[in-house]
Protein backbone atom coordinates (compact mmCIF):
# COMPACT_ATOMS: atom_id res chain seq x y z
CA UNK A 1 0.00 0.00 0.00
CA UNK A 2 1.80 3.24 -1.00
CA UNK A 3 1.66 6.15 1.21
CA UNK A 4 -1.37 8.08 -0.44
CA UNK A 5 -3.48 5.22 -0.30
CA UNK A 6 -2.84 4.69 3.50
CA UNK A 7 -3.37 8.30 3.69
CA UNK A 8 -7.17 7.47 2.19
CA UNK A 9 -7.60 4.66 3.97
CA UNK A 10 -7.33 6.92 7.56
CA UNK A 11 -9.56 9.60 6.23
CA UNK A 12 -12.04 6.60 5.51
CA UNK A 13 -11.92 5.18 8.89
CA UNK A 14 -12.76 8.52 10.50
CA UNK A 15 -15.34 9.36 8.21
CA UNK A 16 -16.87 6.61 7.25
CA UNK A 17 -18.81 5.46 4.12
CA UNK A 18 -22.03 6.27 4.92
CA UNK A 19 -23.68 3.69 2.04
CA UNK A 20 -24.89 0.40 1.52
CA UNK A 21 -22.34 -1.88 0.23
CA UNK A 22 -23.79 -5.08 -1.33
CA UNK A 23 -21.65 -7.86 -2.56
CA UNK A 24 -23.11 -9.51 -5.86
CA UNK A 25 -21.46 -12.81 -6.83
CA UNK A 26 -21.61 -16.18 -7.41
CA UNK A 27 -21.57 -19.18 -4.72
CA UNK A 28 -17.48 -20.03 -5.07
CA UNK A 29 -16.84 -16.43 -5.59
CA UNK A 30 -15.50 -15.49 -2.26
CA UNK A 31 -18.08 -12.98 -1.33
CA UNK A 32 -17.83 -13.50 2.37
CA UNK A 33 -14.46 -13.28 3.23
CA UNK A 34 -14.43 -9.85 1.55
CA UNK A 35 -17.57 -8.61 3.14
CA UNK A 36 -15.53 -9.45 6.24
CA UNK A 37 -12.36 -7.97 5.47
CA UNK A 38 -14.69 -5.09 3.53
CA UNK A 39 -16.39 -4.32 7.16
CA UNK A 40 -13.30 -4.60 9.22
CA UNK A 41 -11.02 -2.50 7.33
CA UNK A 42 -14.26 0.15 7.25
CA UNK A 43 -15.55 -0.70 10.48
CA UNK A 44 -19.29 -1.70 9.46
CA UNK A 45 -21.63 -4.41 10.13
CA UNK A 46 -21.74 -7.32 8.27
CA UNK A 47 -25.35 -8.06 7.56
CA UNK A 48 -27.18 -10.60 6.99
CA UNK A 49 -30.67 -11.63 6.56
CA UNK A 50 -30.32 -14.89 8.28
CA UNK A 51 -28.61 -13.53 11.75
CA UNK A 52 -31.55 -10.68 11.61
CA UNK A 53 -34.56 -13.58 11.39
CA UNK A 54 -32.64 -15.59 13.85
CA UNK A 55 -32.48 -11.91 16.04
CA UNK A 56 -36.37 -11.11 15.69
CA UNK A 57 -37.42 -15.20 16.71
CA UNK A 58 -34.92 -14.93 19.97
CA UNK A 59 -36.65 -11.55 20.76
CA UNK A 60 -40.08 -12.95 19.99
CA UNK A 61 -40.86 -9.46 18.30
CA UNK A 62 -43.64 -9.07 15.56
CA UNK A 63 -41.57 -9.73 12.48
CA UNK A 64 -39.89 -12.79 14.32
CA UNK A 65 -43.82 -14.09 15.44
CA UNK A 66 -44.56 -14.23 11.56
CA UNK A 67 -41.42 -15.05 10.08
CA UNK A 68 -40.66 -18.30 12.51
CA UNK A 69 -43.88 -20.61 11.09
CA UNK A 70 -43.23 -19.73 7.85
CA UNK A 71 -39.55 -20.54 8.19
CA UNK A 72 -40.23 -23.64 10.03
CA UNK A 73 -41.67 -25.02 7.37
CA UNK A 74 -39.60 -24.21 5.07
CA UNK A 75 -41.43 -21.11 2.93
CA UNK A 76 -40.10 -18.13 1.62
CA UNK A 77 -40.54 -15.13 3.83
CA UNK A 78 -42.43 -12.47 2.01
CA UNK A 79 -40.50 -9.28 1.27
CA UNK A 80 -42.62 -7.08 2.99
CA UNK A 81 -40.99 -9.09 6.65
CA UNK A 82 -37.78 -9.24 5.37
CA UNK A 83 -37.60 -5.40 4.44
CA UNK A 84 -39.14 -4.75 7.68
CA UNK A 85 -36.26 -6.77 9.24
CA UNK A 86 -33.80 -5.11 7.14
CA UNK A 87 -35.04 -1.41 7.85
CA UNK A 88 -35.43 -2.33 11.85
CA UNK A 89 -31.46 -2.86 11.92
CA UNK A 90 -30.17 -0.30 9.33
CA UNK A 91 -31.77 1.91 11.46
CA UNK A 92 -29.80 0.60 14.67
CA UNK A 93 -26.53 3.08 15.64
CA UNK A 94 -23.85 0.71 14.71
CA UNK A 95 -24.94 1.22 10.77
CA UNK A 96 -24.88 5.25 10.58
CA UNK A 97 -21.19 4.89 8.86
CA UNK A 98 -22.67 2.06 6.15
CA UNK A 99 -23.20 -1.37 6.32
CA UNK A 100 -22.03 -3.86 4.12
CA UNK A 101 -24.55 -7.35 2.77
CA UNK A 102 -23.37 -10.05 1.17
CA UNK A 103 -26.64 -12.32 0.04
CA UNK A 104 -29.12 -9.84 -0.24
CA UNK A 105 -31.07 -8.34 -1.94
CA UNK A 106 -31.62 -11.11 -4.01
CA UNK A 107 -34.73 -9.86 -6.00
CA UNK A 108 -35.76 -6.46 -8.13
CA UNK A 109 -38.20 -6.00 -5.13
CA UNK A 110 -35.95 -5.92 -2.70
CA UNK A 111 -33.55 -4.23 -4.62
CA UNK A 112 -35.77 -1.38 -4.93
CA UNK A 113 -37.30 -1.81 -1.39
CA UNK A 114 -33.35 -1.70 0.10
CA UNK A 115 -32.77 2.08 -2.48
CA UNK A 116 -36.11 3.40 -1.04
CA UNK A 117 -35.71 2.72 2.31
CA UNK A 118 -31.16 3.78 2.35
CA UNK A 119 -32.41 6.87 0.54
CA UNK A 120 -35.43 7.47 3.77
CA UNK A 121 -32.33 7.42 5.88
CA UNK A 122 -30.42 9.71 4.15
CA UNK A 123 -27.54 7.18 2.83
CA UNK A 124 -25.52 7.62 0.42
CA UNK A 125 -25.48 6.16 -2.87
CA UNK A 126 -25.44 2.71 -2.66
CA UNK A 127 -21.73 0.80 -3.86
CA UNK A 128 -22.51 -2.89 -5.82
CA UNK A 129 -19.92 -4.52 -6.40
CA UNK A 130 -20.15 -7.38 -9.08
CA UNK A 131 -17.41 -10.24 -8.09
CA UNK A 132 -16.78 -11.28 -11.68
CA UNK A 133 -15.77 -14.77 -12.58
CA UNK A 134 -14.65 -17.29 -15.33
CA UNK A 135 -17.74 -19.42 -14.88
CA UNK A 136 -14.80 -22.33 -16.35
CA UNK A 137 -12.47 -21.49 -13.60
CA UNK A 138 -14.92 -21.03 -11.06
CA UNK A 139 -16.01 -24.64 -11.93
CA UNK A 140 -12.76 -25.98 -11.47
CA UNK A 141 -12.45 -24.25 -8.24
CA UNK A 142 -15.59 -25.70 -7.03
CA UNK A 143 -15.14 -29.18 -7.89
CA UNK A 144 -11.56 -29.59 -7.08
CA UNK A 145 -12.92 -28.99 -3.46
CA UNK A 146 -11.57 -32.04 -0.95
CA UNK A 147 -12.24 -31.83 2.36
CA UNK A 148 -10.71 -33.44 5.24
CA UNK A 149 -12.62 -36.43 7.46
CA UNK A 150 -11.34 -35.61 10.48
CA UNK A 151 -11.08 -32.02 10.84
CA UNK A 152 -13.10 -30.41 8.04
CA UNK A 153 -9.20 -28.66 6.50
CA UNK A 154 -9.93 -28.09 2.91
CA UNK A 155 -7.80 -28.46 -0.18
CA UNK A 156 -8.55 -28.23 -3.75
CA UNK A 157 -6.93 -31.05 -6.06
CA UNK A 158 -5.90 -27.85 -8.94
CA UNK A 159 -5.15 -24.97 -6.70
CA UNK A 160 -3.71 -26.32 -3.33
CA UNK A 161 -3.25 -30.07 -3.27
CA UNK A 162 -2.23 -32.18 -0.87
CA UNK A 163 1.05 -33.71 -0.85
CA UNK A 164 -0.10 -37.13 -1.10
CA UNK A 165 -3.71 -37.77 -3.13
CA UNK A 166 -6.72 -38.19 -1.07
CA UNK A 167 -4.31 -37.75 2.26
CA UNK A 168 -4.91 -34.55 4.82
CA UNK A 169 -1.61 -33.00 5.51
CA UNK A 170 -2.06 -31.90 8.83
CA UNK A 171 -3.57 -35.30 10.51
CA UNK A 172 -3.52 -38.19 7.51
CA UNK A 173 -6.88 -38.46 7.43
CA UNK A 174 -9.37 -39.79 4.07
CA UNK A 175 -10.30 -36.55 1.88
CA UNK A 176 -13.65 -36.56 0.56
CA UNK A 177 -15.20 -35.34 -2.40
CA UNK A 178 -18.60 -34.09 -1.27
CA UNK A 179 -21.63 -35.02 -3.28
CA UNK A 180 -22.25 -30.57 -3.58
CA UNK A 181 -19.47 -30.46 -4.85
CA UNK A 182 -19.80 -32.18 -8.78
CA UNK A 183 -20.22 -30.97 -11.78
CA UNK A 184 -23.84 -31.39 -11.98
CA UNK A 185 -25.36 -29.95 -8.63
CA UNK A 186 -22.95 -26.98 -8.86
CA UNK A 187 -23.53 -26.50 -12.53
CA UNK A 188 -26.97 -26.34 -11.59
CA UNK A 189 -26.85 -23.86 -8.91
CA UNK A 190 -24.34 -21.17 -10.95
CA UNK A 191 -27.19 -21.92 -13.24
CA UNK A 192 -29.77 -20.88 -10.69
CA UNK A 193 -27.41 -18.25 -9.41
CA UNK A 194 -27.41 -16.35 -13.21
CA UNK A 195 -30.80 -16.24 -13.70
CA UNK A 196 -31.66 -15.09 -10.22
CA UNK A 197 -28.77 -11.99 -10.77
CA UNK A 198 -28.97 -10.77 -14.44
CA UNK A 199 -31.70 -8.59 -13.37
CA UNK A 200 -30.07 -7.52 -10.46
CA UNK A 201 -27.00 -6.70 -12.26
CA UNK A 202 -29.32 -5.18 -14.78
CA UNK A 203 -30.64 -2.68 -12.12
CA UNK A 204 -27.84 -1.79 -10.37
CA UNK A 205 -26.10 -1.23 -14.25
CA UNK A 206 -28.76 1.25 -15.42
CA UNK A 207 -28.90 3.55 -11.88
CA UNK A 208 -24.91 3.80 -12.27
CA UNK A 209 -24.12 2.17 -8.86
CA UNK A 210 -22.38 -1.27 -10.51
CA UNK A 211 -18.75 -1.96 -9.94
CA UNK A 212 -16.94 -4.77 -11.49
CA UNK A 213 -14.20 -6.68 -9.53
CA UNK A 214 -12.44 -9.19 -11.24
CA UNK A 215 -13.07 -11.99 -8.55
CA UNK A 216 -10.51 -14.79 -9.73
CA UNK A 217 -7.55 -12.73 -8.48
CA UNK A 218 -5.84 -13.93 -5.07
CA UNK A 219 -8.36 -13.01 -2.24
CA UNK A 220 -5.79 -10.24 -1.50
CA UNK A 221 -5.81 -8.44 -4.10
CA UNK A 222 -9.39 -8.95 -4.59
CA UNK A 223 -9.36 -6.96 -1.14
CA UNK A 224 -7.02 -4.48 -2.26
CA UNK A 225 -9.29 -3.65 -5.42
CA UNK A 226 -12.62 -3.27 -3.70
CA UNK A 227 -10.76 -0.79 -1.46
CA UNK A 228 -9.09 1.28 -4.09
CA UNK A 229 -13.08 1.53 -5.12
CA UNK A 230 -14.81 2.04 -1.76
CA UNK A 231 -11.55 4.88 -1.05
CA UNK A 232 -12.01 6.90 -3.80
CA UNK A 233 -15.82 6.86 -3.07
CA UNK A 234 -14.86 7.98 0.11
CA UNK A 235 -12.46 10.93 -0.83
CA UNK A 236 -14.84 11.66 -3.66
CA UNK A 237 -17.84 12.14 -0.89
ZN1 LIG B 1 -7.23 -32.71 8.22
Amino acid sequence: MDAATADQSVIGMLRGLGRAVILLGPPGAGKGTQAQRIAQRYRLPHLSTGDMFRDHISRDTELGRKAKPLMARGELVPDEIVLGMVEDRIEQPDCTNGFVFDGFPRTLNQADDLERICKQHRFGATIVLHMVVQKDLLMRRLTGRRICLANGHIYNIYERPPKQDGVCDVDGSELIHRQDDTESVIGGRLHAYEQQTQPLVEYYTQRGLLESVDAMAEADAVTECIAKILDGVIASA
